[in-house]
């Protein structure tokens, strides 16, 4: 079988029917590129790397699902193969290189190729995620990244990136409240922003319906190891619950007052 689109091999979804109106999404929580791909013709050292996935990102956001008691919604796949968090007509939703590597297993894709690909790991994905969203009555979608240090040779000095597209109710409300929270350098729309492409997902699934909405970025260094992931996972549950509740959102009584 050349490609599977079920959905259950592409797409995780933890506590679905958790009642929280918290959406957590992980885009890049997987390094796999199936079999059928044969490693994309990528070295050992890539294929893990951070090319090919978020490192510590599903741990932070698995922990939070449990924190928070709210769904999980995950890509299983390397996004090298599909990234989630591109729409199909990206180039870069199946990259021909990324950073210092070339990727040979995405030269040279037909429109037919490309397509399958969406079809197989991005459309089973959206549907998924649309499908958790509309179960909930006022949800807020939050999306769990990771970065890494040094990019291109450029070491990064942003320790967190709160990230928005057109909407920036929910990153106004995480800024203002993380003097309360952490020490760590925190900045908006950095160490990228929605001029990179990288709001794909909550420009689809949150800004137009209004829901609220942010993107984590953690840079990867500060959840390297269990117990980091983990005390990670419990300052964002924490700062995302206040950073709610000065909106007039409980998660304890799911109220819309937004
Ligand atoms: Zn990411």
């Amino acid at each position: 079988m050349a490609h599977s689109n079920q959905i259950e091999n592409v797409v995780q979804i933890t506590r679905g029917d958790a009642a929280s109106p918290v959406v957590l999404v992980c885009e890049h929580a997987s390094h796999l590129i199936p079999d059928e791909f044969d490693n994309l013709g990528l070295p050992e050292a890539a294929k893990r790397s951070h090319i090919a996935w978020d490192p510590g990102a599903h741990e932070v956001a698995s922990h939070m699902s449990q924190h928070l008691q709210a769904v999980l919604v995950e890509s299983k796949i390397s996004r090298l193969v599909y990234d989630c968090n591109r729409p199909p007509e990206a180039p870069d939703a199946m990259p021909a290189r990324s950073e210092a590597f070339a990727i040979p297993g995405n030269e040279g894709l037909t429109k037919q190729d490309r397509a399958q690909r969406a079809q197989a790991f991005y459309d089973p994905f959206r549907r998924s995620l649309a499908t958790q969203i509309n179960a909930r009555k006022c949800p807020v979608i939050i999306t769990i990244h990771s970065f890494t240090p040094v990019y291109n040779g450029t070491v990064r000095d942003v320790e967190i990136g709160i990230l928005q597209d057109d909407d920036g109710r929910l990153a106004d409300a995480f800024l203002n409240a993380a003097p309360r929270h952490t020490d760590l350098r925190v900045q908006r729309n950095a160490p990228y922003g929605p001029e990179h492409g990288v709001t794909h997902t909550l420009k689809t699934h949150a800004v137009p319906q209004r829901h609220l909405n942010v993107m984590i970025e953690i840079r990867n260094d500060l959840i390297a190891t269990e117990s980091a992931q983990l005390e990670m996972a419990t300052l964002f549950s924490r700062w995302a619950v206040d950073a709610l509740a000065t909106l007039g959102v409980s998660l304890e009584h799911t109220s819309c007052k937004v």
